[in-house]
């Protein structure tokens, strides 16, 4: 990720509207968070967007304003970043998590059913590396339950399924703005989408210190509020997420032409209806860490997303007794490979990965 040349061109734009910002002195909130919060609903397809201070603080703002607290239990994914649980466990609510779908690494929506319980309140689906969940057939299964969705969008700035926008598709949608994301702030930032007007009051409070008005607080609230800069930073790259989002969807299409039926190798799949925004391009392969650092000395960096799933973090607890109950999440921690992908990505690196791939896979089936 290249953050430096894809902020060369606008920088002069941002550096100027942070001036005015420095010059009136609003630094929390304010009008420059109230624009870009109408920006970023509409560009939702949503009604309110609530801006905060990251993207772990739009998950627990969302649990919260649901009343979601000890005893409860939300099933989610464990193949995804921590901070996707973080905020159940901050309400003292239990994580229960769905395998995934092999192909697409997203939730299982086939196994979702056999894990409500009495105690379940809420589903987080999570939109990883940019690909919506299979919404549909979730939805139903929600609505058949009378449990609320809360979409994990925090990778899927722009993504579409079924030709809406995620944060347009459950009752509460969260957004990460942290550099790297497709959408990126530039410090920490988040957002919690929603067309509900009570939920989005509510959201409003609780991450301005439970203050439906200054020194009244009628709940126990959070200090959860985004900085007026990043306000302003996000609302000039919003208006160029598009333009990133089809780059990153071209070179998405070249890797998929290029690497197609190389031995060994399996290439992102992706669910019918859904239109990714591609925030990783992750294959697996069953000797990755042979092909990462094949690719290493070939000059090619990276990543893995993630090595190690929520429910084996000693920091994240257990959830339910799913230990040894999620193969597929299993599988995928141990196989996945993320290669470069970012919107200023020139066609000759992409070039360089592609023939850097063939060729270690190449060398590695020769020892
Ligand atoms: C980045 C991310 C988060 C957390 O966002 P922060 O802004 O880093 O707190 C949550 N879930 C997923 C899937 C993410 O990728």
């Amino acid at each position: 990720m290249d953050l430096a040349a894809l902020h060369a061109p606008i920088q002069q734009e941002i550096e100027h509207r942070i001036s005015r910002l420095v010059s009136s002195s609003s630094f929390v909130l304010g009008p420059a968070v109230e624009a870009f919060e109408a920006g970023f609903a509409e560009y939702c397809q949503a009604r309110y967007a609530v801006g905060c201070n990251s993207g772990t603080s739009a998950i627990h703002l969302a649990l919260a304003a649901l009343d979601i607290g000890p005893g409860d239990e939300v099933i989610t994914v464990s193949h995804t970043f921590v901070g996707t649980v973080w905020g159940i466990l901050y309400c003292g609510a239990t994580p229960v998590y769905a395998d995934i779908d092999p192909r697409t690494m997203n939730m299982d929506i086939s196994r979702v059913e056999a894990l409500i319980t009495d105690r379940t309140r809420a589903i987080i689906p999570v939109h990883l590396y940019g690909q919506p969940v299979n919404m549909a057939p979730l939805l139903s299964i929600a609505a058949k339950h009378g449990l609320y969705v809360i979409e994990d969008a925090a990778q899927a700035h722009g993504a579409r399924y079924q030709e809406r926008r995620v944060g347009s598709l459950g009752h509460i949608a969260c957004f990460s703005f942290y550099p790297g994301k497709n959408l990126g702030a530039w410090g920490e930032a988040g957002a919690v989408v929603t067309s509900d007007p009570q939920l989005a009051g509510r959201l409003r409070r609780l991450r301005d210190h439970g203050q439906p008005k200054r020194y009244c607080h009628d709940e126990r609230g959070y200090n959860y509020r985004m900085d007026a800069i990043q306000g302003a930073v996000l609302a000039v790259k919003l208006r160029y997420l598009d333009g990133w989002n089809a780059r990153r969807a071209e070179l998405a299409r070249v890797y998929r032409e290029a690497l197609a039926g190389v031995p060994g190798l399996q290439l992102p799949e992706y669910c019918a209806g859904t239109e990714s925004v591609h925030h990783l391009y992750v294959i697996r392969h069953e000797r990755r860490d042979d092909l990462g650092a094949a690719l290493a000395t070939r000059g090619v960096s990276t990543g893995l997303h993630y090595p190690q799933p929520v429910h084996r973090q000693a920091g994240a607890g257990t959830g339910n007794d799913c230990i040894d109950d999620l193969p597929e999440t299993d599988a995928a921690a141990a196989s996945c490979l993320s290669l470069p992908m970012f919107p200023t990505m020139t066609d000759r690196q992409l070039r360089q990965v592609t023939e850097a791939v063939v060729a270690s896979l190449d060398a590695l089936q020769r020892v």
